[in-house]
């Protein structure tokens, strides 16, 4: 059976597309004393960036903190304050941010017309009813988040997305100037998880045409942003993300994304430098990949946390052990259907421990 995907159908790119925004939502607001809410990154407090948010009339400024990945509470929480603040639906949700915001602005949208909790929807296909017309103005590039099917959220049992064909954002507005600002670290650690991807996606069993069209395009855009020196590295990381995110779309992550869920589980590490931590001991399945990984670490001078597992209790790890291979997709793209026996526990347990 082939998957047949909704892709997001209205994208602008270019450096001062974000001045369009205003533009893009006039159409969109058709309710009689309706508004639109602006999820943003609170990083963004009193920065030139708000105020250039084309807000009117009602519109809502809500400002979301994203020290910690996106919870399940923390998303039902901010649909109980949009509910509150007006009676009726919002017109439109825009995701101003990096992953963690646009993840955010994803699940709101669809929880604004889907009853419960949105931890009832961590799965496959289980939203009902379409979302909210909600746009992406990414502030980072890497995770591909602006493109993808997925709101990954953590909740109280599990780390997992609400995949959806309505979790995908109705329009993106990918405006390089955005990314310019970005403190160094964050840069990379973003970047490398759209490497990452790429790597993952063109060594996997999963591989076709499709994936490898974009995973190779990306993975080359990667290298020039950074192994080379260009003008225009923010528009091509912009577009590497993209392609990413399209790449694994057809595909799948593999062993760095396995554990790298672990990690952030049971550790609360976070995405982008949770997929450096582990790929950095993951040559034994990727070995050209870790290599080029480590010349660009190098290049950016770079240094990743160490022993992170060290003073662990047995209990930490074996939970670390087995959220990792409950994703059994991605052990399957990365080794084949009979991973596991080759992805024993044992295996698991001693790659975490060298971490
Ligand atoms: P992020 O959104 O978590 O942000 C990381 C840090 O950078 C935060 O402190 C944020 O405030 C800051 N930041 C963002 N933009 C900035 C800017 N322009 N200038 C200065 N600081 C800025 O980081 P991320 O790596 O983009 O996203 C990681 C999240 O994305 C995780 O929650 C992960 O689960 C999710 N993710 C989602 C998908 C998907 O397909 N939905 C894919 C991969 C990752
Ligand atoms: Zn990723």
């Amino acid at each position: 059976m082939y998957r047949n995907f909704a892709i997001v159908p209205n994208i602008m790119f270019g450096r001062g597309a974000f001045n369009q925004l205003g533009d893009v939502l006039a159409p969109k607001r058709v309710t009689e004393g309706g508004y639109v809410v602006f999820v943003i990154d609170d990083v963004f407090k009193d920065k030139p960036i708000e105020s250039r948010l084309p807000i009117e009339g009602d519109d809502l400024l809500l400002r979301v903190n994203v020290d910690d990945e996106p919870k399940t509470s923390y998303i039902d929480k901010l649909v109980e304050e949009i509910r509150a603040y007006k009676d009726v639906v919002p017109d439109g949700i825009i995701g101003i941010g990096g992953g963690s915001t646009m993840d955010i602005a994803k699940a709101i949208s669809l929880m604004l017309n889907n009853p419960g909790s949105s931890a009832d929807y961590q799965g496959w296909d289980l939203i009902e009813n379409p979302s909210v017309y909600h746009v992406a103005v990414p502030t980072l590039a890497g995770t591909g988040a602006e493109i993808s099917r997925t709101a990954i959220l953590t909740g109280p049992v599990k780390k997992l997305g609400i995949n959806s064909d309505y979790t995908l954002f109705h329009q993106i507005i990918l405006d390089p100037e955005l990314i310019a600002d970005v403190p160094k670290d964050q840069w990379f650690y973003t970047g490398m998880d759209c490497y990452i991807h790429d790597v993952e996606s063109l060594e996997g069993t999963f591989i076709n045409e499709f994936s490898k069209a974009y995973g190779e395009k990306s993975i080359d855009l990667c290298r020039q942003v950074f192994l080379e020196d260009h003008k225009d590295k923010d528009d091509k990381l912009m577009m590497a993300s993209y392609f990413g995110g399209m790449s694994i779309a057809y595909s799948q992550v593999g062993a760095c994304h396995a554990l790298s869920y672990g990690l952030s589980y049971v550790l609360g590490i976070h995405h982008g430098i949770g997929c450096c931590i582990a790929f950095d001991y993951l040559e034994e399945f990727y070995p050209e990949g870790v290599k080029e990984f480590r010349r660009m670490m190098e290049r950016h001078d770079i240094s990743l946390p160490r022993n992170l597992t060290a003073g662990m209790s047995d209990e930490s790890l074996d939970l670390m052990v087995t959220t990792a291979l409950g994703l059994v997709p991605l052990w399957e793209n990365c080794l084949g259907p009979d991973w596991e026996k080759q992805m024993t526990r044992e295996r698991t347990l001693e790659l975490y421990k060298r971490m």
